[in-house]
């Protein structure tokens, strides 16, 4: 599933394409993705807006419109925009400049919300918790956002709530950056282990917008090029190869009901607190 840094690959590529352009038609041939709605109605309200911005909530694509309307488009599973027509095209977005935009979904988990002005901020607040690289969210607000829970802390990190944007991928790898075993409470981490963690989900997500996002089953950018994340991972998929930082082979597990990777040896569950300085 496309995480943060793989949606905002996305948006970067598609804010120049869409910004102030009007979406003079618009196709939408998959009934999943509007629902409940009809899909011929909410095409029909689309046609004729102007996009104002391109922007990114969490993993959420937020079509900024000039009405003040705004199409939230969660990508989810295998949801992409791609050039080619396929028969898994969904949807045709067509600019007033002539180009089209489609948009491609294998599995059909991908959704399309058309929100009036309004509702989208206070839709999109109630989901999601701070953006991890926007000026709000500090070790602090981790910190609030882990105390009293018992859950794993990578559950924690999967509940968008907690901060938006994470997922399966960068969870563990900021866990490792952070040393940080996949299951240990959230509530047990201490200060020292949330100052790490907070700075290790920067880092990953920031090496994955580096890289233009990973790239497994169907993710690719609109233009059909690939992420280089995947050749960046510390844990994710790696179980029995050597960590990065001390060689011990990478296990696996389970954790959020996710699969979840991790280096038995720097992350051990039981963290001596007084070695917390140790990084
Ligand atoms: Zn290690």
């Amino acid at each position: 599933m496309p995480e943060l840094p793989e949606v905002e690959t996305v948006r970067t590529s598609l804010e120049p394409i869409l910004t102030g352009r009007t979406l003079e038609r618009v196709e939408i041939r998959d009934g999943r993705l509007t629902r409940p709605l009809d899909p011929v109605v909410v095409a029909a309200e689309l046609e004729g807006e102007r996009v104002a911005a391109v922007e990114r909530r969490g993993k959420y694509l937020v079509l900024r419109l000039d009405t003040g309307r705004a199409l939230v488009v969660h990508l989810r599973m295998t949801g992409s925009f791609r050039g080619e027509e396929t028969p898994h095209t969904r949807a045709v977005l067509t600019l007033d400049d002539e180009t089209r935009i489609l948009y491609r979904d294998v599995r059909r988990f991908g959704t399309w919300l058309l929100l009036e002005p309004g509702e989208v901020d206070a839709y999109l607040d109630a989901k999601l918790g701070p953006e991890p690289l926007g000026r709000g969210f500090g070790p602090r607000a981790l910190a609030r956002a882990l105390e009293g829970r018992r859950a794993p802390v990578k559950a924690a990190l999967l509940d968008q709530r907690t901060v938006a944007g994470l997922g399966n991928i960068y969870v563990d790898e900021a866990l490792w950056r952070a040393r940080i075993h996949p299951l240990r409470p959230a509530e047990s981490l201490d200060p020292d282990e949330v100052v790490r963690l907070h700075r290790a989900i920067r880092a990953a997500l920031r090496m994955g917008i580096a890289r233009q996002g990973a790239t497994l089953r169907d993710y690719a950018q609109p233009d059909g090029s690939r992420g280089g994340m995947q050749h960046e991972f510390k844990v994710y998929g790696r179980g029995g190869e050597p960590c990065d930082r001390c060689g011990t082979p990478i296990e696996k597990t389970r954790a959020g009901g996710r699969g979840t990777w991790f280096c038995p040896s720097c992350q051990p569950f039981y963290a001596a607190r007084s070695a917390s300085s140790s990084s």
